[in-house]
């Protein structure tokens, strides 16, 4: 039996470990700043035993690419599992993610290094207005950014020159996604492309599979290909894309599995987390397939109502969390055979959530007309 460590103590380490346990792997969490330690799907961490030593696992993945420089870390570098370290370590960093996009012809947005004021106010000039300025570390979910234009670019955080960049700001249609998987000896598989809808940054719902999206899906593997092929990768992996005049442009990767895959935990012959255990210890790892059409709501600070459970094709994933405005708390997945179907789910499910989410049901049933409408026009 395979034994694992997820660097991370968070709900997509717990993911991994419930799918760990499905299929016959041990596989542990440690917390990297508290040193802490949860075995399998457990939820409470014990301090690290003395005795403790990575070398009874055989292989090291992470459930997010932000991991702090400290003496637990650098014992972990050294273990020769945790192969995905040097992809890791180029991809959470905005600045080499870019220049490996530009290295590889894989389409982004323009961008540059924001040494100073100067460099934002020439960004905005020469592309047009608002400019998209991140944090080149640490920023996730829209934290870290700054949308500014030529008149503002003294808002941009001075401490953060020369680790921030600026983007130009894409004018997408809409934002797809593609998670896939890469084993050792180089076979990728990948989900069809999803549809994600995000508030202030945050994800707050995913179709899947996106509504006429079959003609980009070869495009948006080879990218995704050609990336994991470069780093070597080894695991499921994510890319955030956005449709701008009828092409694919990159936004960002996510060297894990990501939230944009978890309607794959109800709508897919294989969900993420599974898939990148299999790619990680090098099991059968068939094409996952979508089951039907699926959405996925990300519950954001919400208190936990038993009403979600009433529905009965509704599937909720709680991740016992504490409550904190703003925060991730949790999903519910919706599976339905046809679009149709899947538009009477969300009609049932409206009147059970919050203000808020009411709304992002809302949302996502017109974008799921819409796509309806767009693969049936006789009917529409
Ligand atoms: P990120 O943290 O980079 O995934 O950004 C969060 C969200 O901000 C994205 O999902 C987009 O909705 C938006 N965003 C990020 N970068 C850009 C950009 N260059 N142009 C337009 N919107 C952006």
């Amino acid at each position: 039996m395979k034994r694992l460590l997820v660097i991370g103590d968070g709900q997509l380490g717990l993911m991994l470990a419930e799918a760990a346990s499905r299929i016959g792997l041990i596989l542990d969490r440690v917390s990297p700043e508290q040193s802490l330690l949860f075995h399998g799907t457990g939820r409470h961490g014990i301090a690290l035993p003395h005795d403790w030593s990575a070398a009874d696992y055989e292989i090291i993945t992470a459930e997010r690419e932000h991991l702090p420089a400290n003496a637990l870390m650098a014992r972990l570098a050294e273990h020769p599992g945790f192969g995905v370290r040097s992809a890791i370590t180029t991809l959470a960093d905005r600045r080499s993610q870019k220049a490996l996009l530009d290295r590889l012809g894989v389409a982004t947005s323009e961008w540059c290094v924001v040494e100073s004021q100067e460099d934002i106010e020439r960004h905005s000039r020469v592309h047009g207005g608002t400019v998209v300025v991140k944090a080149a570390q640490g920023g996730y979910d829209g934290r870290g950014q700054w949308r500014l234009d030529a008149t503002r670019a003294g808002a941009a955080p001075a401490e953060l020159y020369g680790r921030m960049i600026a983007e130009r700001s894409v004018r997408f249609v809409r934002e797809l996604s593609l998670v896939g998987a890469r084993k050792a000896d180089g076979s990728c598989v990948f989900y069809p492309l999803v549809e994600n809808r995000h508030r202030e940054g945050m994800l707050s719902f995913t179709l899947a599979p996106a509504g006429g999206a079959r003609d980009y899906q070869p495009r948006a593997e080879q990218m995704l290909r050609c990336i994991m092929d470069e780093l070597d990768y080894v695991g499921v992996m994510a890319v955030e894309l956005f449709e701008e005049d009828g092409t694919l442009l990159v936004n960002e990767l996510a060297p894990r599995v990501h939230n944009s895959g978890h309607w794959s935990q109800d709508g897919a012959t294989t969900d993420q987390f599974e898939l990148h255990l299999r790619a990680l210890c090098g099991l059968p790892m068939p094409a996952p397939g979508s089951v039907g059409h699926t959405v996925m709501i990300n519950l954001v600070g919400c208190e936990f109502d038993p009403a979600w459970l009433s529905l009965p094709t509704a599937k909720l994933h709680w991740y016992g969390k504490e409550f904190r405005g703003g925060r991730k708390l949790g999903h519910i997945n919706l599976q339905a055979p046809t679009r149709q179907a899947l538009l009477t789910q969300l009609a049932s499910m409206a009147p059970l959530l919050d203000r808020d989410h009411a709304v992002v049901v809302e949302e996502a049933s017109a974008r799921l007309r819409l796509a309806q409408a767009e693969s049936e026009p006789a009917q529409a």
